[in-house]
């Protein structure tokens, strides 16, 4: 017999909290300075909601069009929506308003079509940037060699505010392969504050997911997104 008291979405958000707790407490941070964004591509809005009922305060969406069928179920309500998937142009123009935070911004055009959309709706609009940390061929995201540049270019922007880094590293079986990439992207980022830009600040680094966040939090994240420990496998 399967046993449901370990196995329920409430206990998972547990101990995934339990977890992140413990990690900043290992590494000398306060656990007020890592937040939980939970993936829920894919998840039903019945099974969203049990995890809201344990306590997820930030929901994380990759896909326009699925977030914007989930988010009336919430509102008005406490969580916090945030866009972490591909962001095309196009629809740029119907996250406005909707996310506080977009995770996901992998180009200077992009960056750009933001800026614009914000503007026009008399907002200014929170992101991070993407960064390709693993350099791979296949992988969205600014180059890590570029992202200085591309910031400083950003800087200019007066209706995007740029408040850190993104980085999903290349796949790796054992969680420790993931830590130089971590490492490298917090790197990145106190360089970025260095520049003391405008409207530029490095206060968020959203790295770490299922099977990696307590390393993630281990190199500095203040934002981790797990999906499949809280929710199970995907299968679509
Ligand atoms: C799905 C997803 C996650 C969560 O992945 P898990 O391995 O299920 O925790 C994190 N970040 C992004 C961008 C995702 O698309």
């Amino acid at each position: 017999m399967e046993s449901p008291v370990q196995d329920t979405i409430e206990s998972r958000v547990q101990s995934v909290l339990a977890k992140i707790r413990s990690a900043a407490e290992k590494a000398g941070r306060p656990a007020s300075s890592v937040r939980l964004v939970a993936a829920t591509k894919t998840v039903p809005v019945e099974k969203i909601a049990e995890g809201v009922q344990a306590g997820l305060a930030i929901l994380g969406e990759n896909r326009v069009q699925e977030a914007l069928s989930k988010i009336p179920a919430f509102n008005p309500g406490p969580v916090q929506w945030h866009f972490i998937g591909q962001l095309q142009r196009r629809k740029v123009r119907s996250v406005i308003g909707v996310f506080d935070l977009i995770h996901s911004v992998d180009s200077l055009e992009l960056a750009q079509e933001i800026d614009r959309r914000a503007g026009d709706a008399g907002r200014r609009q929170d992101v991070l940037l993407e960064v390709n940390i693993g350099n791979e061929p296949t992988k969205a995201g600014f180059c890590p060699d570029d992202v200085r540049q591309a910031v400083s270019e950003l800087a200019q922007l007066s209706h995007i505010r740029i408040k850190g880094l993104m980085a999903i590293p290349p796949p790796t079986i054992n969680p420790d392969s993931a830590r130089p990439y971590f490492r490298k992207l917090a790197e990145l980022a106190k360089t970025i504050d260095a520049q003391h830009l405008p409207s530029v600040k490095m206060d968020e680094l959203s790295i770490g997911m299922s099977n990696d966040y307590e390393v993630a939090i281990e190199e500095g994240a203040t934002l981790v997104r797990v999906g499949s420990a809280i929710f199970g496998a995907r299968h679509v």
